[in-house]
């Protein structure tokens, strides 16, 4: 790098910044960002006479936008250096070290959210301050009230200043995204933008409208007198906030790279986005000695996760029929590695979602990979453009049938019923884990099958023999046995694992149990009340099931006589007790899996189900409860700790 290259990087930077901070709409990732960040860096230290005072490495965050206004925080807030690799962090032990040898160090999650500041006077909140630029920020107290996780009062009475993260469970994040994509409004690229973009609202009632959740991370100005960060943070927890998922005292590198590996293992399984794990020095004496830099403390560092968001180019949209007939359209990227995985394709949801992003063929895209999900497309680089893109055209006819398509707006349907993808789907989906999990029943045997002109409905299937298995190419006897043999293992099913393989829209594992348990075979028979009083099922999901049983009775009946499911078992009646008849959702970890006491409570007459709404009757919670907790407290739902409900159920 030269001195104009470098000038030019440390433009571009401050440009990624703007959109970043200001404008909570980043046109680039954060790997991009962070790479280019410390080639300046290097530069840096190589040409220290070259030190642009607008360089990112000299400041914090970045301007304040002028929509607030203005606060000082008490004392400064600052960034953190990062590191990416083992190497990374032994270079920073080492420096911190050369500081201080007796240290520890306490480590605890790196949230993906916006800084804030919170100031408290007399045990009162008086004011609450985004990072800004590290010595002013914008004056948000009256949307930071409108977060539950942030105490109004604390039981301390000298002024203190609580420094943490705020940001949006990933739940709550696809819950907002769903409902503005539903409402034709652009959806948020990850949850750390909306968390931003949801604090720094001048509309109060739309930042109390997202559920936002504070998490603290240390103090600013304090009159706290432990010798310990992690004592200090156990005072903090115990004034009423939010605790971490996970946090460790590590005495050296090696205890340090254990929790590491854990926190990203886990990554996906926590409530909220982390981008890595924060290293501080435990001892505060020791933080005092070692103090700043012009930006970073010099006790602390970010071990950065590896990056889950990458830049690619969309090569082609291809379209997919489901069994439903719904066709989707899915893009087909540049393959490029995301934390180990080659990505070559992403979710592109619908076509309005294409129209509304303005997607192109030959568009540089930001990729998200995270956890089990779909990768999606989570922002176009427009910026980025040089006029070879191509805009897609909205189908008119079934990529594979060729029939004129039904165009619901956000959704494109196949109505032609012997569409081959809807008949090869709806077999694939009826031989699912969760339907009638038939082995050897995969993709390409289905398609197999159906090509011969052996199979073209699910009936079919038990019109098998070995015979006629052999006849066809790849088939030989042993495999040819074993898929009769699953097959014939799939009769006598469970009658919710029947009911769930007829492919009803709508109708998930949950509803297919609720109905089974309710009707038995007789749910072909139900009436629109009926099935409307269940538990869970609303008007659409009954429509669904009458309709479905008006279209194909025979059907049903005839595939009831093959596969000879089993009626529910009608479960004793339970005695009386407090949870008999209630509808209750777990949340947290307990003392045993969550699975043994779901058992428990349904053996006591309990319906437990997965989600909280206004029906739910109790919320019972164990560890490191998150969002469905926080929803119950909202909806005023009553919440019991796994000792309560014990407790109860002794008293019963
Ligand atoms: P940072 O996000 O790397 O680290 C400092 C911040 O981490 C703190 O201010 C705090 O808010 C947060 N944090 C979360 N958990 C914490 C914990 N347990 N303890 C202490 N702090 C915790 O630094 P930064 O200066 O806010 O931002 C720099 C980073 O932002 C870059 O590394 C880059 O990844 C990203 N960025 C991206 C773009 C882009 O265009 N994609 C632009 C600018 C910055």
């Amino acid at each position: 790098m030269n001195l104009n290259d470098y000038k030019k990087a440390v433009e571009l930077l401050n440009l990624y910044s703007y959109h970043y901070y200001v404008l909570d709409d980043p046109i680039t990732t954060d790997e991009v960002y962070d790479k280019l960040y410390h080639e300046v860096l290097e530069y840096e230290e190589h040409h220290k006479e070259d030190i642009l005072s607008s360089s990112p490495t000299q400041r914090v965050g970045d301007t304040v936008s002028d929509g607030f206004s203005k606060a000082p925080h008490l004392s400064r807030m600052w960034s953190l250096e990062d590191v990416f690799d083992s190497e990374g962090l032994q270079k920073w032990l080492t420096k911190t070290y050369k500081l201080d040898k007796n240290i520890t160090f306490y480590c605890e999650p790196k949230y993906d959210g916006a800084s804030l500041n919170l100031i408290y006077e007399n045990g009162k909140l008086s004011q609450g301050i985004t990072r800004g630029d590290g010595s002013v920020g914008e004056l948000i107290t009256q949307n930071v009230k409108t977060i539950r996780s942030i105490p109004l009062t604390i039981e301390h009475h000298d002024k203190i200043e609580i420094r943490g993260e705020v940001l949006l469970y990933k739940d709550e994040f696809f819950r907002i995204n769903q409902e503005r994509a539903a409402k034709g409004e652009a959806v948020f690229a990850n949850p750390r933008n909306a968390a931003a973009g949801s604090l720094r609202q001048l509309d109060s009632s739309i930042t109390a409208s997202r559920n936002l959740v504070f998490l603290p991370y240390g103090v600013g100005e304090n009159t706290l007198v432990h010798k310990l960060l992690s004592e200090k943070m156990e005072y903090i927890y115990a004034l009423g906030f939010k605790k971490p998922p996970l946090s460790a005292i590590c005495k050296d590198f090696d205890e340090i790279e254990t929790v590491y590996e854990e926190m990203n293992k886990n990554r996906e399984s926590y409530d909220m986005m982390l981008d890595g794990m924060v290293i501080k020095v435990n001892e505060i004496s020791a933080q005092i000695d070692m103090g700043y830099t012009v930006k970073n403390p010099r006790f602390s560092v970010a071990y950065k996760f590896p990056a889950v968001e990458k830049i690619t180019t969309l090569k082609e949209i291809i379209l997919q029929v489901g069994r439903t007939g719904a066709v989707t359209p899915v893009a087909i990227v540049e393959p490029t590695n995301i934390d180990g995985v080659v990505v070559e394709r992403a979710t592109l949801h619908n076509f309005d979602e294409i129209e509304r992003k303005d997607i192109r063929i030959n568009d540089k895209v930001i990729i998200l990979r995270s956890g089990d999900v779909i990768p999606k497309i989570i922002k176009v680089l427009t910026h980025e453009r040089d006029g070879s893109e191509v805009k897609f055209e909205r189908p008119a006819n079934c990529p594979v049938c060729g029939s004129e398509l039904l165009d619901e707006g956000v959704l494109l349907k196949c109505q032609n019923l012997k569409c081959e993808a809807r008949v090869i789907n709806s077999i694939i989906y009826f031989a699912s884990k969760p339907c009638l999990n038939i082995d050897g029943l995969g993709n390409k045997i289905v398609e197999a099958l159906f090509e011969s002109g052996l199979v073209k409905s699910v009936i079919d299937l038990f019109d098998l023999t070995l015979e006629k298995l052999l006849m066809l190419e790849g088939f030989k006897e042993k495999k040819s046995q074993n898929l009769l043999d699953s097959l014939e293992a799939a009769k006598g099913c469970d009658y919710w694992r029947f009911v769930n393989s007829l492919g009803i829209e709508h109708i998930g594992e949950v509803a297919s149990k609720t109905l089974s348990e309710r009707f038995g075979s007789s749910f072909i028979d139900a009436r629109k009340d009926e099935i409307v009083a269940l538990d869970g099922i609303g008007e659409e999901m009954a429509e669904s099931v009458l309709e479905f049983v008006r279209v194909n009775r025979e059907t049903i009946l005839k595939l009831q006589e093959i596969l000879r499911p089993l009626e529910p078992k009608q479960r004793e009646e339970a005695k009386a007790n407090p949870f008999k008849g209630k509808s209750v959702v777990l949340t947290g970890s307990m003392s045993e899996s969550r699975d043994v006491i779901k058992e428990m409570l349904e053996s006591l007459g309990a319906k437990v189900v997965s989600s909280v709404s206004k029906k739910t009757d109790f919320v019972i919670y164990g560890e490191d409860a998150g969002s469905k907790y926080d929803k119950a407290i909202d909806l005023g739902v009553a919440v019991l700790s796994e000792q309560e409900m014990r407790g109860k159920i002794e008293q019963a």
